[in-house]
């Protein structure tokens, strides 16, 4: 006889709608705030929040740098794959931490520096201004591709060509780019040197930058100004890789596993919280109230949640474990409650596998997901790892599990394989740039949220009122009985459920 069999059947998101509460002027669309934790704060670790409820897969074929940064800019984090060398996943993570999200580490020239010596050093560079220091790091002026030409002034020195310092506009400590931006608009420079009280040169800040900042308000960055991003590890290599991505300035850490609820993962992150304890790990994947326990014991500060459901996961038919993903949302976030009523520690669930749509990502939500993770979604995006393709006449991008033969070939000589794969390769309609998309889903969140009369996150898990829907009300409820052509203006719509 079996431990339990349970006679429920479990549900996936699609199955549930949402009724529609009292809208006020409060819970208008432009009032909505999407911003929610991205893993627990107790006592005094510092708070992560993400400004919309949305993270990419640590899948090859989804999170690379250039992703990672465009998400960040965006509100979002990307989870860069650890299916990779540990040197190339570093690679990635320093990517995106070199990326310029404000305040630059300078470059800074002497002044004896000859105009010749200059053009070889601005060689390869994306800028061409350069902040000039004498040996003690003083700061002493600018000087820019404009101020020489070549090779007129090849044998001077940099100190006779420079604006100096007494004609600069600097910044004295100033540490956001909110000020930096207010001084950089009124003088005429492209860039602003900060300075300490003592005139020694600390960062530049670039005027395109800040133009790219104000573009992306959303922006998330880290207390240096960095955009953030996470970084997947697995449960053999993490003692090594786990050091080295830190140290490339990874902000979050998520086990990458189909099963969470192991002794390897308990032992990995006992070993984190022995050796990284102001490290957030979130861990995972677990569909039950047990294994949500197990790794929060353990010391995961944020659960994911989800097996069996992604787009490109065979594990269901393969292993036949598996739940469906509300129930699972549903089942961990009971436990979630106690285990926060018991300690005071409020632990975020990312909702993960099968979730393409703003309606699946509101109804996770409002089951009480903090978050949502989607592999898909993101690879369809220009930003994803992958070349674009034409297949059967339509622009598609290559899209594969990290269970299928293509993610498992870089570490079949490292470990123990099991013989079969647990996720499949295909291709997904290309989609364009992440930007257009992410504001178009953001767009149906906070319209369905305000329809539900709430404001954030958090007063959607109080107060949504979710109902099963029957198959034929499913039905219903998309287009029916009209004949669609692809092109019409309906095509995002359809875009959204070619599935
Ligand atoms: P999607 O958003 O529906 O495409 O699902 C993405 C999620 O599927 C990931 O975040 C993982 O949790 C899971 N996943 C990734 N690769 C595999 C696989 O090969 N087999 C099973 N699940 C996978």
């Amino acid at each position: 006889m079996s431990k339990h069999v349970k006679y429920e059947p479990s549900r996936t998101l699609m199955e549930f709608r949402l009724l529609p509460g009292y809208t006020t002027p409060e819970t208008t669309i432009d009032k909505i705030s999407l911003e929610t934790p991205l893993v627990s704060s107790k006592h005094n670790q510092k708070k992560i929040h993400i400004k919309i409820p949305i993270v990419s897969a640590a899948m090859q074929s989804v999170s690379g740098d250039k992703m990672a940064i465009e998400l960040a800019k965006l509100g979002g984090l990307a989870f860069i794959f650890c299916s990779q060398s540990i040197e190339s996943q570093v690679e990635m993570v320093s990517k995106v931490k070199r990326y310029k999200a404000g305040f630059v580490k300078p470059l800074a020239i002497s002044m004896d520096t000859t105009i010749k010596d200059l053009v070889k050093i601005r060689e390869g560079k994306r800028y061409s201004t350069f902040p000039v220091t004498d040996k003690n790091n003083t700061f002493m002026g600018l000087i820019n591709k404009n101020d020489y030409n070549t090779p007129i002034h090849d044998k001077l020195k940099v100190s006779e060509r420079m604006v100096p310092k007494e004609q600069v506009e600097v910044g004295v400590n100033i540490t956001n780019l909110k000020e930096a931006h207010e001084l950089l608009v009124e003088s005429h420079q492209a860039v602003l040197p900060i300075v300490d009280k003592d005139n020694k040169l600390k960062h530049l800040v670039f005027r395109k930058d800040i133009r790219d900042h104000l573009d992306n308000p959303n922006q998330i960055v880290d207390e240096k100004e960095r955009l953030m991003t996470g970084a997947a590890i697995n449960t053999h290599d993490y003692k090594e890789r786990v050091p080295k991505l830190i140290e490339a300035g990874a902000d979050v850490i998520a086990i990458d596993s189909s099963d969470g609820h192991s002794y390897y993962q308990e032992e990995c992150l006992i070993w984190l919280k022995e050796n990284y304890p102001e490290v957030p790990v979130i861990g995972g994947n677990i569909i039950t109230g047990e294994g949500f326990d197990m790794l929060v014991k353990a010391g995961a500060r944020g659960v994911k949640v989800g097996m069996g459901g992604g787009s490109i996961c065979i594990t269901q038919e393969q292993k036949g474990t598996g739940r469906g993903l509300a129930t699972a949302i549903i089942e961990v976030v009971k436990e979630r409650d106690r285990h926060l009523k018991k300690t005071g520690e409020y632990i975020p669930i990312v909702a993960d596998g099968g979730i393409g749509t703003a309606k699946d990502i509101v109804v996770a939500l409002a089951l009480g997901a903090d978050y949502v993770m989607m592999g898909r979604y993101f690879a369809r995006m220009e930003e994803s790892p992958t070349e674009r393709i034409t297949v059967n006449n339509r622009i598609m991008k290559p899209y594969w599990g990290e269970g299928a033969n293509r993610a498992r070939e870089w570490k079949a000589e490292r470990y123990h394989q099991t013989v079969f794969v647990e996720g499949v390769e295909g291709f997904v309609e290309y989609a364009g740039k992440l930007k257009e998309n992410l504001e178009n889903t953001i767009a149906k969140i906070k319209a369905t949220m305000s329809t539900c009369g709430v404001s954030n996150i958090l007063e959607l898990h109080d107060n949504a009122i979710l109902e099963v829907v029957s198959a034929l009300s499913i039905r219903e409820g998309k287009v029916h009985d009209i004949y669609v052509p692809r092109e019409s203006t309906f095509s995002d719509y359809v875009e959204d459920n070619w599935e």
